[in-house]
């Protein structure tokens, strides 16, 4: 019953599918992870459809385990959202973006000098980093401090800050989320709901929320030039997020006739293997330099 036409667009469905495989040593070890060094952050670009450029990515943790190797977030971020230390791996993964995509965002404007040979215009925007927030991060008293602390210590501008936070998480206390988003927005950090549309929320609280962008799942996504239902639920969403003002991002883009369905329907920007996979701090700063277009 959970399951539907091979997509995956059920909340409870998921939960259980990535609870069960993480076994009580690993949960153990998940304790010792941060202070061992074993995170890393990957990027996955984030590209706009209309000119083809990248403007921005999206950090995703991975567990790099000694004997277990590399450990999806699908497989541990369930267990740290529930023995809570969530809450430190979620900051640390916040200042981590902040410092690298600073890096990133430097080698970029030195490139462009460097080419521009010796012309000191340089109009490239910085490149934007999209960072997950956990239902338990977002529930916190404290967030907007901890949040602004993190930027301080990094020096880094809000403006290109995207937090993303689930439908499910704001749709838990529609009162409470819209002052907490409401706070957020006033430090300056751009705001989208991600996985939109898995939630099964009553739609009403999306126009009160000052969002700027949602994020399309990727269940919606796959084999939208062949499955006519997956279509009219990605036009959908694309004509409200226009009508509300907000950018479109499409998850999970694989192919080429996957982007032209999107490009047809409307949409901003597509973030998905058919760009570029996630990448390593260091392949992505190469990926940076190369300016690949879609
Ligand atoms: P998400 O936020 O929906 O992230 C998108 C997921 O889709 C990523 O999986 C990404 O690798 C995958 N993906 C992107 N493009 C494609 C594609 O074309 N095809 C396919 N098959 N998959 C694609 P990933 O990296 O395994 O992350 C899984 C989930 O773990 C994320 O889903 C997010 O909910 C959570 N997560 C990852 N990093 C963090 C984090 O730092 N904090 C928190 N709280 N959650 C995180
Ligand atoms: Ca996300
Ligand atoms: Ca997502
Ligand atoms: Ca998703």
């Amino acid at each position: 019953e959970a399951k539907r036409r091979g997509g995956n667009c059920y909340q409870f469905f998921d939960e259980i599918q990535v609870k069960l495989p993480l076994s009580l040593e690993l949960q153990t070890d998940l304790h010792h992870a941060l202070d061992n060094q074993e995170f890393e952050l990957y990027y996955q670009p984030q590209v706009s459809i209309a000119t083809g450029e990248m403007f921005g990515s999206e950090s995703l943790i991975r567990w790099n385990h000694s004997s277990e190797g590399l450990i999806s977030p699908m497989k541990f971020i369930p267990i740290a959202e529930s023995n809570g230390s969530i809450i430190e791996i979620g900051e640390w993964v916040l200042k981590t973006a902040c410092q690298q995509v600073k890096a990133t965002q430097k080698l970029i404007s030195q490139n462009a000098l460097h080419n521009a040979n010796g012309d000191i215009q340089n109009c490239i925007p910085p490149l934007k980093v999209s960072v997950n927030l956990s239902g338990r991060q977002f529930q916190q008293q404290d967030l907007n401090k901890r949040i602004l602390d993190i930027l301080e210590e990094t020096q880094f501008d809000p403006q290109y800050l995207e937090l993303e936070i689930t439908e499910t998480t704001v749709v838990h206390n529609i009162d409470a989320s819209l002052a907490k988003l409401m706070d957020l927005k006033a430090i300056g950090v751009k705001l989208s709901i991600d996985d939109f549309g898995t939630g099964f929320s009553s739609l009403g609280y999306i126009k009160k929320f000052p969002l700027d962008t949602l994020k399309i799942d990727r269940c919606f996504v796959q084999h939208i030039d062949t499955d006519a239902q997956n279509r009219a639920i990605a036009k959908a969403i694309i004509t409200m997020a226009k009508s509300l003002d907000f950018k479109t991002v499409a998850e999970g883009v694989e192919t080429q006739g996957e982007l032209k369905v999107l490009q047809d329907l409307g949409c901003d920007s597509i973030q998905g293997y058919y760009y570029s996979r996630p990448l390593p701090f260091d392949k992505f700063c190469a990926f940076v330099t190369e300016d690949k277009r879609l």
